[in-house]
């Protein structure tokens, strides 16, 4: 464990802003994480702090009072098809020993960047599978009661991006188990993906070939965050959640898309997440509120491949960003009367 002081938090987050944690506490498992949470009265969000690996988190330039946990490191075990994982854990070590261990379920979330606590926390998703999909139970620190508590999966509400521990943030994640299969669970559906598979001649129903086809699908995306890294680019990823539209909503932006198939697209990927909610890409959204790839605003630029990741280019401010962000909000709001949410979690005081 290491405890230090007046820390920038810059150079722990994805984004690469931030100003200073009072106190920062690297937790390198269960242990440490635990008789941290167990030394003093805390109230998280007050003088508490607990963060993964940063990558969907904005940290206020005022930088964070009293004291900031980095959850980073523990271990994985497995018991049959049941792995018990530490919440510290890199998430894609997590995904890499499940697929060495020929059990599926997590595969397509190949090379998402965080721990297994911000997996779990924000529900993470990629290529049709869900975190909530092979989640077990979780065990928690409950900073009310000072106990630790395993919740069943079902004592937790999962949706898209989203779990009720953020409504709980009492609740610190420590571990988890998830109930992982030895036959594949999910269809890989994606064309991104298929594509890919064709061209690297790999089998997307063989689980290894699985692993690989995501890793190469992302890398083209522009979706792979290592934090030691140097030319990983400064981004959270998608910062805003793709939003609920209405068939009028969705019908209005279908004539700015240039492919002329957003409400193809809509309906396609509605049925692929298996929900009746229409879902709108939030890049179409921005585009059709007149947002552009590349568009900058001093060192904030959207993404020149991807216009909804929100990137700092150097040099840019936490409240930048923001400013950047409430732009787009307000903007589409204006134009499209859409609500846009967003994905990555804003930590301290903004403007
Ligand atoms: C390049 C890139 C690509 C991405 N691609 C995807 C993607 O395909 N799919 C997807 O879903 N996401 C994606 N993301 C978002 C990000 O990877 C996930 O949200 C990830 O789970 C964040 O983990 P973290 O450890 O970095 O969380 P952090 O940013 O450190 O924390 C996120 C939130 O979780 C809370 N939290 C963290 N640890 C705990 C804990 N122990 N107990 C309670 N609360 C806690 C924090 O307080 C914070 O609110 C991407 C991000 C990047 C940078």
């Amino acid at each position: 464990m290491q405890i230090l002081t007046n820390q920038s938090l810059a150079k722990y987050t994805s984004l690469g802003v931030g100003g200073n944690a009072e106190k920062l506490i690297i937790a390198e498992n269960y242990n440490d994480i635990l008789s941290t949470l167990e030394s003093q009265d805390f109230v998280i969000g007050e003088d508490l702090w607990v963060l993964g690996f940063g990558s969907n988190s904005l940290i206020s330039d005022k930088g964070l009072p009293g004291t900031t946990v980095l959850y980073r490191g523990g271990k994985i075990e497995r018991n049959g098809s049941k792995i018990v994982v530490d919440g510290g854990v890199w998430w894609d070590d997590l995904v890499k020993y499940s697929v060495q261990n020929e059990l599926w379920g997590l595969e397509l979330t190949t090379e998402i960047p965080g721990n297994v606590s911000g997996a779990i926390h924000g529900n993470i998703a990629a290529y049709g599978q869900q975190v909530s999909d092979t989640l077990n139970s979780v065990e928690v620190y409950d900073l009310q009661q000072k106990i630790t508590l395993t919740l069943k999966k079902d004592d937790i509400s999962f949706s898209y991006r989203a779990s009720s521990l953020q409504q709980n943030p009492h609740y610190i994640i420590l571990r988890a188990t998830f109930d992982l299969s030895s036959s594949p669970l999910h269809e890989l559906r994606y064309n991104s993906a298929l594509v890919v598979a064709e061209e690297l001649a790999k089998d997307p129903n063989n689980l290894q070939d699985r692993r690989v086809i995501i890793t190469e699908t992302r890398r083209r995306a522009g979706s792979i965050f290592h934090p030691d890294d140097p030319t990983s680019e400064h981004t959270a990823g998608s910062f805003f959640k793709n939003p609920l539209v209405t068939k009028d909503q969705a019908i209005n932006l279908a004539k700015y898309d240039e492919t002329g198939k957003t409400l193809e697209r809509i309906q396609e990927q509605s049925k692929i997440h298996g929900g009746d909610a229409q879902r709108a890409s939030a890049a179409h959204v921005l585009l059709a509120a007149g947002f552009n790839r590349g568009q900058t605003w001093g060192a904030v630029r959207l993404h020149p491949s991807h216009v909804l990741k929100l990137e700092n280019t150097g040099g840019a401010k936490a409240q930048d960003i923001k400013n950047v962000a409430d732009l787009i909000t307000s903007t589409v709001k204006e134009k499209l009367e859409i609500k846009l949410e967003s994905e990555v979690k804003q930590l301290g005081q903004f403007d």
